[in-house]
């Protein structure tokens, strides 16, 4: 047989010493295998019925002596001739592995000639054997140890296995766990969800309450506002059983538990408050009836300084009131009742969302005050600073859209200009602020005496514009009467010659679509009209004429 077809396994757990052999046999030109603990050496002797089988007697997983008694009471593998090799060298070891099955025994350090000699032997059919004499004891004696190791296998199997069925106990309940964090954090997603819809943070924290009963599975939640001015905090909203008026709770604040609450990073797992020896977490405990509760303070989960990334140094101090968030709201939680313990998982997830909550309370705020600043600018656009009255650049848009109803709807609309005669001389004698508070004074005549729906804008100047929507020029005619004899009648304050001065105003009035349908058309029939009513000697009301 070609030394090529000639199959040896190696177990051996020590690498170089496996390495060593695989290049020594191999170079003889065997087919080398290995394995580093004996259960891999059983398997592969089952898989390649290897035609030697060398075998180191310390083996990490069992005993080489071991795996031969294994090896040895399998029908088709017990012809395999099995030789120990090992550098142990108490008395009797020799005897002690050919008792345990072994066919031979090489001792190492090999030396490689004798060693390829002696596997070459074993090869052909060499066989070692204890003498007779020394076979029973030895066996007798390899039985005893054998049955003390299984012995100490057992225990340890024992053991295994009882640790292995703690582990599954805890996965169990960390399954669990993992299922109720998983259905928490559902539930908190679809809330938050629900809280990002409302636009009105105070109503968020009114329903805030129950939502976190319904989801935490506790006992009572109780919103707190907290009043800075005197360091108090009281009822915003609850749910939850109390024996006693809970919308009536408030509580005095101490410094401390400020400081505390930050030091935590807002929220305030309390165990037990008399440990804590805070008066403010007693005041509270005792009231509610409660030693182990949670405290939230919405302020330490918000973005701090949001205003600091938004402004620029010097921006306006409305901005800056626009950005300072108020979150004066403390969250309290307790089981009470069932008399149940906060998970610290739970904590942790209370803990993400107060802050989602903070930022959803922040968010809307800013939104609402946004929205505010935008009503409040957007009116300030539209409307002149002195009079009040709108401006130029609405008459012009308001203008042009009761020009588009007329096309559309074909509902008539006229168009008054009015300037005040000889404004300058009374500014010249008056002064300019004097002249201002008439300009006011008409302007509220003007609107007193207009209908909601007309457009009382100032031109320009001493000029105004109205619009008047619905009313054909005949009517708007007599309407401009009535405005130039208000005006005429009224007595503007004359500081100089100590009594009340009357000042007069100049009319055109054009009408859509009689004058024209094209609103800069209309403002300059309008405008014309009115430079013949200065022509005519002023105080009078002048209508479009028809261009010959
Ligand atoms: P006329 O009868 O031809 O309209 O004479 P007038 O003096 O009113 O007209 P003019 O155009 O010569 O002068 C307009 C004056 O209106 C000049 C200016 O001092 C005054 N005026 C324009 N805007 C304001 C303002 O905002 N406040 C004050 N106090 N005066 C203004
Ligand atoms: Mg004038
Ligand atoms: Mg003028």
């Amino acid at each position: 047989m070609k030394k090529k077809n000639i199959k040896i396994l190696y177990i051996e757990d020590d690498a170089d010493a496996r390495a060593l052999m695989g290049d020594i046999l191999r170079y003889q030109g065997y087919t080398y295998l290995e394995a580093s603990r004996g259960l891999e050496g059983i398997r592969l002797a089952k898989l390649h019925k290897p035609d030697l089988i060398l075998i180191d007697l310390m083996l990490p997983d069992m005993q080489g002596s071991e795996v031969t008694t294994h090896l040895k009471s399998l029908p088709e593998l017990k012809s395999i001739p099995i030789i120990a090799l090992t550098a142990a060298t108490e008395g009797n070891i020799r005897e002690y592995v050919l008792a345990a099955g072994c066919d031979g025994y090489i001792s190492k350090p090999i030396n490689i000639n004798e060693f390829v000699f002696k596997i070459e032997e074993f090869l052909a059919g060499k066989r070692e054997s204890v003498p007779p004499e020394f076979e029973r004891e030895l066996l007798h004696r390899y039985n005893i140890q054998l049955v003390e190791r299984l012995k100490r296998k057992v225990s340890e199997l024992e053991q295994l296995n009882k640790n292995l069925s703690k582990l599954n106990e805890d996965l169990i309940a960390s399954r669990e766990e993992l299922a109720r964090y998983n259905d928490l954090l559902f539930y908190l997603n679809s809330l938050a969800n629900e809280l990002r819809t409302l636009n009105d943070p105070q109503k968020m924290l009114k329903i805030l309450p129950a939502r976190i009963v319904q989801g935490f599975s506790i006992d009572r939640c109780i919103v707190f506002e907290y009043h800075p001015e005197d360091r108090s905090m009281s009822y915003f909203s609850a749910h939850g059983q109390f024996d006693f008026e809970v919308e009536k709770l408030t509580f005095k604040v101490d410094r401390e538990f400020l400081y505390l609450l930050k030091e935590e990073s807002g929220l305030l797992w309390v165990k037990d408050f008399q440990q804590i020896k805070d008066s403010t977490l007693e005041k509270v405990g005792k009231k509610l009836s409660c030693s182990s509760f949670i405290l939230g303070y919405l302020k330490e989960f918000s973005r701090k300084n949001v205003n600091d990334s938004f402004l620029v140094d010097g921006e306006t101090e409305e901005l800056d009131q626009i950005f300072k968030i108020d979150e004066r709201y403390l969250i309290y939680i307790d089981k009470c009742y069932s008399k149940a313990k906060f998970a610290t998982y739970e904590i942790r997830i209370l803990r993400s969302f107060f802050q989602s909550v903070a930022v959803i309370y922040e968010n809307m705020q800013l939104f609402n005050r946004l929205k505010e600043l935008y009503k409040i600018k957007s009116e300030e656009a539209i409307r002149d600073g002195l009079t009040n009255v709108f401006n130029y650049r609405y008459f012009v848009r308001e203008l042009r859209k009761e020009v588009a109803r007329t096309k559309r709807y074909n509902t008539p609309f006229s168009l008054i200009m009015l300037d005040i005669d000889f404004f300058k001389e009374y500014n010249d004698l008056h002064g300019h602020l004097e002249g201002d508070e008439v300009l006011r004074a008409i302007s509220r005549l003007l609107i007193l005496n207009t209908r909601s729906t007309d457009i009382v804008a100032r031109y320009g100047g001493e000029e105004f514009v109205i619009i008047l929507p619905g009313i054909k020029k005949k009517e708007a005619l007599t309407f401009a009467e009535k405005l130039r004899k208000l005006v005429k009648d009224y007595q503007f304050p004359d500081k100089v010659h100590q009594e009340p001065c009357s000042l007069t105003i100049s009319i055109g009035v054009a009408s859509c679509p009689e004058d024209s349908d094209d609103p800069i058309d209309l403002v300059r029939m309008a405008d014309q009209a009115l430079y013949r009513a200065k022509q005519n000697g002023r105080d009078q009301v002048c209508v479009a004429a028809k261009e010959k």
